[in-house]
């Protein structure tokens, strides 16, 4: 940590004491003999990032650039533009965000990105369906929409 006073490379703490949730407060001192001022820091710790819980129970980083994969693949050329995909994921986030604190089941996101895709486009839709297998390994949450699919088709 650097001293804010004189630049110096090298200080110390003197005291450290959480001073709210998530935040540390450290007591610094320069260890250059010519400043030797003391000075406080914040630390926030970073709020840890969202889950996936798959279907065997693992859990996996929350990954947004997954979705888009799966997306672009399914949306390749038909009409929906970079900026409705992007849209269509921040509406995904967001949803999970608000339903969700820290986990979220895999199904979940599936579900919405299939309700929301349905909206924008029908043939996008069918295509993420059907080739939701390809994209198996990249897209965990894909896997376990089987069941829901299979009525999908049978509607058909
Ligand atoms: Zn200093």
């Amino acid at each position: 940590m650097m001293c804010p006073f004189c630049r110096h490379g090298e200080t110390k703490v003197i005291d450290s004491r959480a001073s709210q949730q998530f935040v540390i407060r450290r007591r610094r001192e320069c260890l250059s003999t010519d400043c030797s001022r003391r000075f406080t820091t914040y630390e926030k710790i970073e709020e840890s990032p969202l889950k996936v819980i798959k279907k065997d129970g693992n859990r996996i980083p929350f990954d947004r650039e997954k979705i888009r994969s799966g997306l672009e693949k399914a949306c390749y050329k038909r009409p929906v533009s970079e900026s409705q995909i992007e849209t269509l994921i921040c509406d995904v986030e967001g949803d999970i965000y608000e339903s969700f604190e820290r986990e979220v089941p895999s199904r979940y996101i599936g579900e919405k990105v299939f309700s929301l895709l349905r909206e924008v486009d029908q043939v996008a839709f069918v295509r993420f369906a059907s080739v939701y297998r390809e994209f198996k390994d990249v897209n965990d949450f894909v896997e376990e929409l089987e069941p829901m699919l299979k009525n999908e088709f049978h509607q058909k």
